[in-house]
């Protein structure tokens, strides 16, 4: 202990208050440990504060905005004018809501929060140095640890973050102005979902992506259809070139990148938005103070229960590895504090559902026809246009499929693959006949709601039986 430290105990220690940390902490209190969670900045970690919360907030405005601007067809003529300023308030009032919430909620459940930087001492000892000066710094003794600290994105040797010109996520989600121009790199979750709230607030978007596609690890035609409309809303795509460095040019970012031959190009650009991924964080933590170390792309490793390889201490959400989602750290957070709670927890992650808020939305879960293949199976698979959906129609959104993937003998369903408006809504039904073991027949014979979207599952899982009514069978 450092002469001066306050020393306190407790149970459980949990470092980290984003999605992983806080509800490892919530169900904690619920089964009754006493638990302690530390964060250094603010509670609900980058989901709430600038990840998934405000992103979507945006998504959701611009879009409204962009529908309204669009619909002659429907008879409705409007140019909808947004104001940043109005724009950016109301998303941040929605992020103060549910950052107060997570606060509210642990000490409703009995967690003790502390506000600071905790880093390990020894096995059972962390040190928290509070945030400011003259704040000073307290020793945890804990019998179990629950790290949960997340991931940051990663920076490009030559396009280092300086919060003007060349920004991350958290900057270009707090413009407060819409640049006239912003150069994207990266075309993956974040370069998608952003340069299309961008491009409906009227910026001129460049997306350069090093692959040659959008989205990897996405279906072929999933990709086309979020290709096409981005490029319907402005959005250039360059492929097969990977950012560079940069350089200030005449009041604007020259970006040079460069393709797999060596060929140079050049882009100008009033911003540029770095989305390139995300990596863990353990150099918050000092986890050599605990006997572990990171693998070499920064996660900690863990087994089926989130444990680590020391016995006491668990990992959690991001800082545990792929996939990066919030649902996934809640997950993992609920198991940690169960297993250390005596619980029969353990983690499954079949059914671990992914959505893209794009415009449309992709929603997928479980395996593609070809992981099912792969997987030893031999899968059928049901499909459902959307042109021939209703509710669709009436929505103006002909654009997009259900496709459902079963095993062909026993009919199980294994996994969906939706490109929809609300497609990360729908992908849930398909979520839970995964996880209940439900086959195809158990999602047909349901009766859905007419008119909606959902109907769209219900055909899609009929017509892998021959049996669709409102598409033609295969
Ligand atoms: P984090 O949320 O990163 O929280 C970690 C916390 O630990 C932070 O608050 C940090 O301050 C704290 N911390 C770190 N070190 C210490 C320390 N030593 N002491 C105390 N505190 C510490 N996921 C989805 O599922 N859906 C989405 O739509 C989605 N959209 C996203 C959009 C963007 C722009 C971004 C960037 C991410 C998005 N994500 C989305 C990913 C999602 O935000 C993360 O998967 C999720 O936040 C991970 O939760 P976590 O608890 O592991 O880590
Ligand atoms: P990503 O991994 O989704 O995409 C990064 C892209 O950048 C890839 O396509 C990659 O090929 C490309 N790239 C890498 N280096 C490059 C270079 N030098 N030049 C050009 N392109 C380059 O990462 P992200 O978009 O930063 O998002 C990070 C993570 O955040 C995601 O993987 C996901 O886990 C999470 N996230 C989830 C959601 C959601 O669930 N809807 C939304 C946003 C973010």
């Amino acid at each position: 202990m450092v002469v001066g430290d306050i020393a306190t105990g407790t149970e459980v220690l949990v470092i980290g208050g984003g999605p992983g940390g806080y509800v490892a902490a919530i169900r904690g209190g619920q089964l009754g440990l006493d638990v302690t969670l530390v964060e250094k900045d603010a509670y609900g970690g980058t989901c709430l504060n600038e990840g998934c919360i405000p992103s979507k907030a945006l998504i959701h405005a611009t879009g409204l905005a962009d529908e309204v601007g669009d619909a002659e067809q429907m008879g409705i003529h409007a140019d909808p004018a947004v104001d940043m300023k109005g724009l950016v308030g109301w998303k941040d009032g929605v992020v103060d809501q549910l950052t107060n919430g997570v606060e509210k909620l642990c000490k409703a459940n009995g967690v003790n929060l502390i506000s600071g930087r905790a880093e390990f001492v020894d096995e059972n000892t962390a040190r928290v140095a509070h945030g400011g000066e003259g704040q000073g710094s307290e020793s945890i003794e804990f019998e179990h640890a629950i790290i949960a600290t997340g991931s940051r994105p990663v920076q490009l040797p030559g396009l280092h973050f300086d919060g003007n010109r060349i920004l991350d996520s958290t900057g270009a989600l707090n413009l407060d102005e819409v640049p006239e121009s912003m150069l994207v790199v990266g075309g993956g979750y974040i370069g998608m979902e952003l340069s299309t709230v961008l491009a409906k607030l009227g910026c001129d978007v460049t997306v350069v992506e090093m692959l040659d596609d959008i989205l990897p690890g996405y279906q072929d035609d999933v990709k086309r259809i979020i290709r096409n409309r981005a490029e319907e809303h402005g959005i250039d795509f360059h492929f097969g070139e990977a950012a560079q460095g940069w350089e200030e040019a005449g009041g604007e970012a020259l970006v040079t990148t460069e393709t797999e031959d060596g060929d140079t190009h050049e882009y100008t650009a009033e911003k540029v938005l770095v989305a390139v991924g995300r990596r863990a964080v353990t150099d918050t933590v000092n986890l050599d103070g605990i006997g572990l170390e990171p693998n070499e792309d920064g996660t900690i490793e863990t087994d089926h229960q989130a444990r680590t390889d020391v016995e006491h201490v668990f990992a959690v959400g991001d800082v545990a590895g792929e996939p990066m989602l919030a649902h996934k750290a809640y997950k993992e957070g609920h198991v940690a504090a169960e297993v250390i709670a005596g619980e029969p927890a353990a983690l499954d992650y079949q059914a671990v559902p992914a959505a893209v808020f794009t415009d449309p939305e992709i929603g997928t879960v479980g395996m593609t026809e070809a992981e099912a293949e792969e997987a030893g199976f031999d899968p059928i698979v049901g499909e459902m246009p959307l042109r021939a959906s209703g509710r669709a129609l009436t929505l103006g959104a002909d654009e997009g499929f259900v496709r459902i993937v079963a095993d062909a003998e026993t009919e199980f369903v294994l996994g969906a693959q939706i490109v929809a408006p609300e497609a990360s809504e729908l992908i849930a039904e398909v979520g839970l006949a995964i996880e209940m073991g439900a086959q195809l027949e158990d999602i047909a014979a349901t009766i859905h709601t007419h008119p909606t979207l959902s109907e769209a599952v219900a055909e899609a899982a009929a017509n892998a039986r021959d049996m669709a009514v409102h598409t033609l069978n295969r």
